[in-house]
């Protein structure tokens, strides 16, 4: 089969062992640990088995390769990501507070991540692509959203599929230009990947049902509604389907969402009729919020297949 490939970020996640307020004592921390939206949508694919490759960049640093090593362990074509000698690989720090909200510290923008640019091996691995996925968080430059563009036409031009995650911070949305870019992403995608939250965000519609009719007026073929412990919902012209949660217990809900798109559309990709593509999705998304750390509850079709039997 074709491939499935990305352009984005690639960063080093590191986790405060315990729940409080913020970075501004010294306090336990644990990591580092691979990760990035892309990376690990990426890495999903690759563990169901599908060619998978990543468009990326990262420094000449430990937190480079940390990630390349690990996507490449996994079965993910590493070759277009540029290793470049100034900048250093991006990080978050994450530190829950008890209500359950985050604290984050970002180096990402001026990060290595930045630098992305689609090389010649970058242009190869577009020529055996199938299908480009497009995330919003990787969309924080105008360099970055052409860089895209560039590579989502090539492989529209090549008959493939593009899915888009908005994946938003919601100060991108508030600059104009930005919030155009991302929906224009919405004109060029088969199948759009949003939060519930998100469905709301790139359109005037004052309720769901209106906004799922809205952007399937745009052409786009399939949405997938994202709902957290509320579980997915699965909206085309023929008609809405839901998927509830599987019941598990949530450790660490970051990668959630990377899981299950990565899984919804390599399925869909394979030929799964939705309702297959919706339940292994599902299953992706519960199993990655079982395991601490945003990479490591990425899973293939055995691991899936087991979680589902046994709930
Ligand atoms: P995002 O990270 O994009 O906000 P979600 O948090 O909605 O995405 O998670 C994606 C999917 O993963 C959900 O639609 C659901 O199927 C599954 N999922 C998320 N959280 C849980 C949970 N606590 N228990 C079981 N499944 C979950």
């Amino acid at each position: 089969p074709r491939s499935i490939v990305t352009l984005g970020e690639i960063v080093v996640e590191i986790m405060a062992d315990e729940p409080g307020n913020g970075f501004r004592e010294p306090i336990g921390l644990r990591g580092p640990f691979a990760s990035g939206a892309p990376a690990i949508f990426i890495d999903q694919v690759a563990k169901l088995g599908h060619p998978a490759g990543l468009i990326s960049c990262v420094g000449d640093d430990d937190f480079g390769r940390l990630n390349i090593e690990r996507l490449r362990a996994d079965g993910v074509d590493v070759s277009a990501i540029r290793v470049h000698p100034e900048h250093v690989t991006g990080s978050a720090f994450v530190r829950y507070r008890a209500d359950g909200e985050r604290d984050f510290v970002f180096n990402i923008k001026n990060s290595a991540c930045g630098q992305t640019r689609i090389t010649a091996e970058g242009d190869a691995l577009l020529d055996r692509c199938g299908h480009f996925h497009v995330m919003g968080s990787s969309m924080f430059s105008f360099r970055l959203i052409d860089e895209a563009k560039t590579a989502l036409g090539k492989v529209k031009r090549n008959g493939g599929t593009v899915s888009f995650d908005p994946n938003v911070r919601k100060e991108m949305l508030g600059i104009p230009e930005m919030r155009a870019a991302l929906e224009m992403m919405l004109q060029y995608c088969d199948v759009f990947l949003p939060s519930g939250p998100e469905l709301m965000l790139l359109t005037e519609a004052k309720n769901e049902a209106d906004a799922i009719r809205e952007i399937l007026g745009l052409g786009v073929s399939a949405i997938v509604v994202k709902r957290g412990s509320g579980g997915a919902s699965y909206h085309d012209r023929d008609g809405d389907l839901h998927v509830p949660a599987l019941p598990v217990r949530e450790i660490d809900p970051t990668g959630a969402g990377d899981c299950f798109g990565a899984t919804f559309v390599t399925c869909r990709l394979q030929g799964m009729p939705p309702a297959e593509c919706l339940r292994y999705a599902a299953a992706s998304g519960a199993l990655a919020v079982t395991r601490r750390g945003p990479m490591e509850g990425t899973a293939g079709f055995a691991d899936l297949d087991a979680l589902i039997a046994s709930s």
